[in-house]
């Protein structure tokens, strides 16, 4: 039996880990796209925000006397993910890492939810404060993805039209 205390430092982790995560395959991701300016602009500011993220969730860690230091088998289980993500990569990858990207924002979206009511069970204000902070960083993320799907894929079918294979994305 676990109390609310120890699974929030458990969870906390997982958040930590999860953002170190995201903030690679924002940069990856961003650093892969020419022709989508505001795509690419987006996704650098988002992996800036995930940075200053991971920091308050190691802050939170520290304040509750526990360490950011991730377990082996749970780096693995992200790493996988992210590769599971980043292996769809193909000619289209623009638009499958706009889908990757929208489905990642509501994974942080449900994790952060459910972090506010464990550090509400657990009487932590202040890390309930900054999850929500957080959360709304990535509700904002979720909903620029949402509304500029469309207009990413018009584009890339355009792209592909003109030059096919060789296209630049
Ligand atoms: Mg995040
Ligand atoms: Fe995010």
């Amino acid at each position: 039996m676990a109390t609310a205390e120890e699974r929030l430092v458990e969870w906390l982790r997982d958040a930590h880990a999860m953002e170190e995560q995201a903030e690679k395959m924002l940069r990856d991701t961003a650093s892969r796209i020419e022709n989508y300016p505001e795509l690419k602009a987006r996704l650098e500011s988002h992996a800036s925000e995930t940075h200053r993220q991971a920091e308050l969730l190691e802050g939170c860690l520290k304040r509750r006397g526990a360490s950011a230091s991730t377990m082996k088998d749970l780096t693995g289980k992200l790493t996988a993910l992210g590769q599971g993500l980043s292996g769809m990569f193909v000619t289209d990858e623009v638009v499958k890492a706009s889908m990757a990207s929208y489905t990642f924002e509501h994974m942080e979206i449900a994790a952060y939810r459910s972090l506010i009511a464990t550090a509400e069970a657990a009487g932590d204000h202040e890390t309930k404060q900054i999850c929500q902070q957080i959360l709304a960083e990535e509700e904002a993320m979720a909903s620029w993805m949402g509304e500029n799907i469309s207009s990413i894929t018009r584009r890339y079918l355009d792209l592909d039209a003109q030059h096919g294979t060789t296209a630049k994305h």
